[in-house]
């Protein structure tokens, strides 16, 4: 299908983006466009603009600002997966990046999109929750800081408002930090049917899994388990059996509700389990 008639205007700054949103209240900002775009040919979104920031060169790459990652909004997959920063310092970016659709998606798609689509079924918001990344907001009133266990607020909705654009990502550096994602991908789009994050410092666990619900979320019952005690497999195997009842669960035709709360058990014991070198 086609997409309905609107405006293309491209930005090369923040603050041109900021102000052509001012302009055109209902345009959508363009990133890697591999959610927009078909939304848009489904006619699911009809945007009288799309504003362009692919080219807008400070929301792009990744750097080391003392002992936080900052990642630009419109850094590609690719670029994630091959960052040699990441790769030391947050192995688990480039780790789940990799597992996301196919190399032309891997090309195209953009760590800010993903985050602002907010798919229940994306990979990168549980590796956010997992990590305690905080996520940087910039519009009309000035920039603000979101933490990302306030971000996700509902199917494809989050904290942003309108008029702001997500610009930056920030990770805390956790030298030494055990972590790892596993997936249960769908067979046809490598969408999550369920994915799990795991993030272990020292005696502290956070963990937190994609797929399962109307939107990432923390795996509490996992983190208070497995806190303080040690990565055994007799603990990791303790620890993950119910982690979340099935009643609240997506059902679709890739999974039943049963069948979610299942993998969720079963990709958390294996994300823990490779982080812990198992
Ligand atoms: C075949 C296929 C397979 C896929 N498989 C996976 C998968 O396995 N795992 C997965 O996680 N995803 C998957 N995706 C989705 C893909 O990751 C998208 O790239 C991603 O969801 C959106 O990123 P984008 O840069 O393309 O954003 P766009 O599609 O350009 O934008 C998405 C939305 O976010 C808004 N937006 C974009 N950037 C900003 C910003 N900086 N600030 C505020 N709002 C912004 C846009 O206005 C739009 O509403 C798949 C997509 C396809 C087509």
């Amino acid at each position: 299908m086609y997409t309905s008639e609107f405006a293309y205007k491209k930005a090369n700054s923040v603050a041109e983006a900021l102000s052509l949103l001012q302009q055109h209240p209902d345009a959508k900002l363009l990133a890697g466009g591999h959610s927009l775009i078909p939304t848009m040919k489904l006619r699911l979104a009809a945007p009288s603009a799309l504003i362009d920031i692919s080219k807008v060169a400070e929301l792009r790459g990744v750097r080391k600002e003392n002992d936080t990652l900052v990642i630009g909004a419109m850094t590609t997959y690719h670029e994630l997966e091959t960052s040699n920063l990441l790769k030391a310092h947050c192995p688990l970016l480039p780790q789940a990046v990799y597992l996301i659709g196919d190399p032309m998606v891997r090309a195209k798609g953009t760590i800010g999109g993903s985050l602002a689509h907010a798919d229940p079924a994306a990979d990168l918001p549980a590796s956010m929750l997992a990590l305690g990344a905080k996520i940087k907001a910039q519009g009309p009133n000035g920039t603000r800081v979101i933490e990302a266990d306030d971000f996700f607020t509902g199917m494809f909705s989050t904290a942003l408002q309108e008029g702001e654009i997500l610009t930056e990502i920030h990770i805390p550096i956790l030298e030494g930090a055990k972590m790892a994602y596993a997936k249960f991908p769908h067979p046809a789009s490598r969408y999550a049917v369920v994915g799990v994050a795991v993030v272990v410092d020292g005696g502290n666990v956070r963990a937190a899994v994609t797929g399962a619900g109307e939107h990432a979320m923390r795996l509490g019952k996992l983190e208070q388990a497995l806190s303080g005690q040690p990565l055994t497999t007799a603990n990791i195997a303790a620890a993950c059996q119910g982690l979340l009842s099935p009643g609240n669960l997506n059902h679709d035709l890739a999974a039943s509700r049963e069948y979610r709360a299942h993998l969720v058990d079963v990709m958390a014991k294996r994300a823990l389990m490779q982080a812990a070198g198992l």
